[in-house]
């Protein structure tokens, strides 16, 4: 039976760069994903720049589009543009990009073991055993980066699910030449497009991800809702979708991120952002934090769990902690946002390509400072 001293559950951004990490100071490293690699992965595939930027190399290779310009759009009536230098939003395909990061944890040493699923964990005073629908492993630190359903934090003693998980749906679609050339060319939200959520319209090499996301825990038929938008986009003819729905958890775990040496990473933690859904960015820094966390704590299960919830404090946490409280009201009380909006539309949207660009994190005092703005507006 092998040893290792950390074994990740799942191959996505989270668990490839928590891998890397660890390789990059020699520590010994499995990855398992129970999927053949690269594998496809529900998603829209917008990469903010904090995430590009925080990467230590280079995804050119990988990049489908790249969009310096955002739109945001509240119906006909609104519409807010930002520009930055470099691009705020990169358009990647799942499969291309997460085997990228796979890649590079490989050259440094990873051991990946595909078509191997995770089927239970067994507790023993020295290590944890892993049973695998191939081999059995044994590791020192286990660390649950497999997604949103994350079978690893259940089997590791996470019975309730605390976080909240919010419905999606995506299509990869395939548009007349005409609507393509139309709608290549920008990469837009539209606020609403769902009640208290959104739409997007995300355009890759020669197709487009259109997909929408409501911020509530609700039934709601996502697929009329999706038509609908495929008429607020103006396509007239699709040549080819492929519909994808899936969960995105837009809130953190509230019982704890480390159990019995198992720690829990990106969506199984819960670290998606709760305003925009957008998720691979945390993925990425969730992992490198529990990356540092066991290498600062020279591979000490107690120290390493105390540190990882220090990081987490430090700067995950807080921001995502800010983020319910603004997609609370940005969703939920629209009328009262609209007012604000028509005044400071403009100022809000380049506040989140700000957020995007990873050059600041929601403020802390958001609800004094949104409230004395609606005071201003009233009286
Ligand atoms: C419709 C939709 C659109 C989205 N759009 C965006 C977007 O545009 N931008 C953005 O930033 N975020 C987006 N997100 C969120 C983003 O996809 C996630 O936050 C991100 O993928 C989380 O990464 P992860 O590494 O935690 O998990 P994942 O990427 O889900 O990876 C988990 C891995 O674990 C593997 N696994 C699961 N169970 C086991 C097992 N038992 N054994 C072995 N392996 C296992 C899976 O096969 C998978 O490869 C979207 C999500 C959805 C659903």
């Amino acid at each position: 039976m092998k040893h290792f001293d950390v074994a990740i559950i799942g191959s996505g951004p989270s668990g490839a760069s928590t891998a890397f990490y660890l390789a990059k100071k020699g520590i010994s490293t499995v990855l398992v994903e129970k999927e053949t690699l690269p594998r496809y992965k529900t998603c829209g595939g917008g990469f903010v720049y904090r995430g590009r930027k925080s990467l230590p190399f280079k995804i050119d290779e990988i990049v489908e589009r790249e969009f310096r310009t955002v739109d945001v759009y509240l119906g006909s009536k609104m519409h807010f543009k930002t520009h930055r230098e470099r691009p705020t939003i990169t358009m990647v395909m799942r499969d291309a990009f997460d085997n990228l990061i796979v890649e590079k944890a490989k050259e440094l040493g990873v051991t990946i073991l595909e078509d191997t699923k995770l089927k239970s964990l067994d507790f023993t005073e020295k290590f944890i055993k892993l049973n695998t629908s191939q081999d059995q492993l044994t590791a020192k630190f286990v660390i649950a980066a497999d997604g949103a359903l994350s079978p690893t934090a259940k089997m590791a003693d996470w019975t309730n699910d605390t976080r909240k998980l919010i419905p999606a749906l995506e299509y990869e679609v395939e548009v007349s030449d005409e609507d393509f050339e139309r709608l290549s060319k920008e990469v837009r939200f539209d606020m609403d497009a769902i009640p208290y959520g959104y739409g997007w319209s995300f355009p890759k090499k020669n197709h487009l991800s259109i997909g929408i996301a409501s911020a509530r825990r609700t039934k709601i038929n996502l697929k009329e809702y999706y038509k609908k938008y495929l008429d607020t986009l103006q396509i007239k003819h699709i040549i080819k979708e492929q519909q994808h729905g899936f969960q995105i958890p837009v809130s953190p775990r509230t019982d704890g991120f480390v159990k019995n040496n198992v720690f829990l990473i990106g969506d199984a933690a819960g670290f998606a952002d709760p305003v925009t859904a957008e998720g691979i960015s945390n993925a990425i820094l969730s992992g490198k934090l529990a990356a540092e966390a066991i290498i600062e704590s020279q591979l000490n299960p107690e120290k390493a769990a105390d540190l990882y919830f220090e990081k987490l404090n430090e700067c995950i946490l807080p921001e995502i902690k800010t983020g319910l409280w603004l997609s609370k009201f940005f969703y939920e009380q629209r009328k009262i946002r609209n007012l604000l909006l028509k005044k400071y539309g403009q100022r809000f949207s380049e506040a989140m390509a700000d957020v995007f660009m990873g050059d600041r994190t929601y403020p802390h005092d958001i609800k004094k400072k949104i409230t004395s703005k609606i005071k201003e507006l009233v009286f």
